[in-house]
């Protein structure tokens, strides 16, 4: 059920990438973390090795190639995390009117504007995260990488994710599709959809992750029954492997898409797959960021 409180409604379906004179952290509130998760932004030049139709991220704006700077990162999440009170409640005045209970800290999240594997820096980034949140135990909040998947078999990625999980953390990694023609048409990648597998299999050899698929039509057409099948089949070889899936986040368009092409699937959709994940695959599944 959508929130009663409009203040809530609306935090919740608008998730600006800017706050304040901030260059890379933005504070939300987040319906999927469940009270309000602070985004770190590693891709200040959009730059991501998918093209996503659905993507939100404006791109018809180019920003120049920039470097990031992990110092400046870890000031800017200290100065957010010092507006949490000792009962983590985030007392910054743009939530003044979101209840207590909506407005608690439960995450540090890397996203963006970008693939934030793609970056150098990406293993001095986790390691920084991590003694962060050690350095705040009273704040009880996990580290969130949400990545696209094409980059897990990087040793520097592995081991930014290591530094992630090493006390509270969680991956969430892309797979929207079953077959490499439906993947070129939702993703638009160079690196092919057996890839992104093998990577989640070599994930799943170190760590146990959470898959988020985004499921929408495009051009007036769903995901056939055939491109669903070929995606569980997909996740069954994931499984198989031996892969710790911890859920399958099941989602739609919730915002504005970069093309107009592409159209929210139904909630129905999504509860019909959901339940067949759970049932054919035996991994837990939600449906996130709709009624249903
Ligand atoms: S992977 Fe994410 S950032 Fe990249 S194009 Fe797709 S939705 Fe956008």
């Amino acid at each position: 059920m959508p929130p009663r409180n409009p203040d809530l409604r609306r935090e919740q379906s608008h998730h600006p990438r800017e706050f304040a004179d901030f260059v890379y952290a933005y504070p939300v509130v987040s319906r999927r973390s469940g009270g309000v998760s602070i985004g770190v932004n590693l891709n200040l030049d959009k730059f991501c090795n998918f093209d996503c139709p659905y993507c939100q991220v404006d791109r018809t704006v180019p920003k120049p190639k920039q470097a990031i700077s992990v110092p400046a990162i870890r000031a800017e999440l200290e100065k957010l995390l010092s507006t949490f009170d000792a009962e983590g409640v985030c007392r910054l005045a743009r939530f003044a009117a979101i209840p207590d209970a909506d407005k608690r800290l439960k995450d540090i999240a890397i996203s963006g504007d970008g693939e934030p594997t793609m970056i150098p820096e990406f293993a001095e980034v986790g390691a920084m995260l991590a003694a962060l949140q050690a350095s705040r135990p009273e704040l009880d909040f996990k580290l969130v990488l949400i990545t696209n998947s094409t980059l897990l078999d990087r040793k520097i990625v592995l081991e930014g994710i290591g530094h992630l999980l090493s006390r509270k953390g969680e991956v969430w990694a892309k797979l929207d599709a079953g077959t490499e023609e439906w993947y070129q048409k939702i993703n638009v990648s160079r690196v092919s959809l057996d890839k992104v597998e093998a990577n989640l299999i070599r994930l799943g050899e170190s760590h146990p992750f959470k898959i988020q698929s985004l499921f929408c039509g495009l051009d007036g057409v769903d995901p056939s029954r055939a491109e669903l099948d070929a995606y569980l089949e997909r996740l069954r070889r994931v499984k198989a492997s031996g892969a710790s899936i911890l859920e399958v986040q099941l989602h739609t368009l919730a915002r504005k898409p970069a093309q107009a092409s592409c159209t929210p699937v139904t909630g129905g959709f999504l509860q019909d797959l959901r339940s067949r994940i759970e049932s054919a695959i035996g991994v837990p599944a939600m449906v996130y960021g709709m009624e249903t």
